[in-house]
């Protein structure tokens, strides 16, 4: 049995690219499971996630109860995290986005950028000593894919090699400040626990799936298969953003649209 979930941020209205997620989950296997991504506590907000629930049913989609919502699950991000420290893979990080640009060295146009944007340059990089600290917490990447050994992932049904993420991800942010988590950690503790076997998303995130084959991998955690999809794009190719409110589902029920139609201008 493929258990799929559909994980969207309460942060603003669903438009018409989170309804094709959304039914690209639901249609890839046989259990569809629904998650609430609020780690960010100061962009989520209830209406938001009342009126997700109120578009996925309007779409016909049935998940299962209770929905988690990753706000109630920081003692498992903890958990995930002391785990990761106590193997030696974390450390402590200060520097904000300024000093990380300063650091690099003539950060040009089109200078490399990973899942989370700069890269960053290690400057807090360090043995990590004593009981874990609050705060920001990086992953010491090269000791990380040295711990983990050589991994493959399936990726839109082909065998993937995990390669270069030193150089194409670098030490990604696992706590962020004030959040206690990351959306790399929590995505991987959570679909552990919900036991998702697919998991689908768009292309976009397809860079980021590879860090969490490893931090999956470092916590034995199964491996998931993948499934990376298109993302829907405006007229002029734009894909589309939360403040396209043009584009959200809302709209198109108010002006009468049928689930069919949404089905139909998302191209399934
Ligand atoms: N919460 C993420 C989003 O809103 C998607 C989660 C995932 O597929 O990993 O884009």
């Amino acid at each position: 049995m493929i258990t799929t979930r559909f994980a969207p941020s309460p942060t603003g209205p669903l438009h018409l690219g989170h309804a094709y997620a959304a039914l690209v989950a639901a249609g890839a296997g046989q259990r569809f499971l629904l998650r609430i991504e609020d780690i960010d506590q100061s962009r989520a907000r209830p209406d938001h996630e009342a009126a997700i629930y109120d578009d996925l049913a309007w779409l016909g989609l049935r998940w299962e109860h209770p929905v988690m919502r990753q706000s109630a699950r920081l003692p498992a991000y903890r958990a995930a995290l002391a785990q990761l420290w106590n193997m030696g893979l974390l450390y402590p990080c200060h520097c904000n986005r300024r000093d990380i640009a300063a650091a690099i060295e003539a950060p040009q146009e089109g200078a490399q950028l990973g899942p989370d944007g700069l890269i960053y340059p290690g400057t807090c990089r360090a043995q990590p000593a004593g009981p874990m600290p609050e705060g920001v917490l990086r992953l010491n990447m090269a000791a990380a894919l040295e711990r983990a050994g050589q991994l493959t992932y399936v990726n839109n049904d082909k065998v993937e090699r995990v390669e270069n993420l030193a150089k194409t991800c670098g030490d990604v942010v696992l706590a962020r400040r004030d959040m206690g988590t990351s959306y790399h950690l929590s995505v991987v503790v959570d679909d552990a626990a919900q036991a998702v076997t697919l998991v689908t998303r768009g292309e976009d995130l397809a860079e980021a799936t590879p860090v969490h084959v490893v931090l999956q991998a470092l916590l034995g955690l199964p491996h998931p298969e993948y499934l990376h999809h298109r993302l829907v794009r405006d007229d002029a190719g734009k894909r589309l953003a939360k403040r396209d409110d043009a584009r959200a589902l809302a709209r198109y029920r108010a002006e009468g649209a049928s689930p069919a139609d949404i089905r139909r201008m998302v191209g399934l």
